[in-house]
């Protein structure tokens, strides 16, 4: 009874005019929202645009990150009080290539969570092991630490109207999608700790995505899986084709 949602990671690809012809190839899929929730997170310069051109639709429109405080000297940051007043409802929290590249850690990610809560937007947040520590067994320990320290804190509530998105590093751009079951395993694992720190009423209300190469043609099987709840697609969120079969096949 939890309702899809596919949302698309676009990270830095698009500029303002390639962001616009995108989002007008996607907008036809308001036919279909009745079903699923669908998401399109733009880079920061192309927000505002896309927020215009799907005004009156049931897409929504999400940013790839935010910091932390309301406003203040933070040079080159965007707070989430600047995301609402744009009209966007969801962040994106937490992604591996934040983790990878930009010094995010589990700490920042519970802040950010808890202020993006604060202002009445939904945190798209993200957790996954890399190949190395699938490779040595260490996969449920990590999730655990990401997921531990990402939700600490949290009332029940908030943590039930959450999205998390589990993405293995090894599966990001590279082709190699999770077997539905790796993928579904992992996913029930992150909603038995949902259930043990906040109780079932969160945990079973609680969407849980998986992304790492999410293509049309595996979209079906993993939607098919019991705790699987949605994609958060990357390269096949960049043509309107592709991410318009993703939210059909869902
Ligand atoms: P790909 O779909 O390109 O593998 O990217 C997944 C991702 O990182 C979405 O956030």
């Amino acid at each position: 009874s939890r309702r899809p949602i596919i949302a698309g990671n676009w990270k830095m690809f698009k500029t303002l005019s390639e962001a616009a012809a995108l989002v007008e190839g996607v907008k036809p899929l308001d036919a279909v929202t009745g079903g699923v929730d669908v998401v399109v997170c733009p880079p920061f310069t192309a927000l505002d645009r896309v927020v215009g051109v799907l005004r009156g639709t049931g897409i929504a429109v999400g940013a790839q990150d935010v910091y932390w405080e309301d406003s203040g000297a933070f040079t080159g940051e965007i707070s989430p009080v600047m995301l609402k007043d744009i009209g966007c409802r969801y962040v994106i929290i937490g992604h591996s290539e934040r983790r990878q590249f930009f010094g995010e850690t589990d700490e920042k990610v519970n802040r950010k969570i808890k202020a993006v809560l604060k202002h009445g937007l939904v945190p798209i947040m993200c957790v996954g092991e890399t190949l190395a520590e699938r490779e040595a067994g260490r996969t449920e320990e990590v999730i655990h630490t990401q997921a531990s320290a990402g939700l600490a804190g949290l009332a029940p509530d908030q943590a039930g109207g959450l999205v998390i998105a589990y993405e293995p590093v090894w599966a990001i751009g590279t082709g190699k999608t999770a077997s539905d079951q790796d993928a579904q395993q992992v996913i029930a694992y992150i909603r038995s700790l949902v259930r043990d720190w906040y109780g079932a009423p969160a945990a079973d209300q609680v969407r849980i995505q998986y992304g790492g190469s999410v293509k049309p043609n595996n979209t079906a099987g993993l939607m098919a899986q019991p705790d699987i709840d949605g994609a958060l697609v990357g390269g096949a969120s960049l043509e309107a084709a592709s991410f318009t079969g993703i939210v059909q096949a869902a």
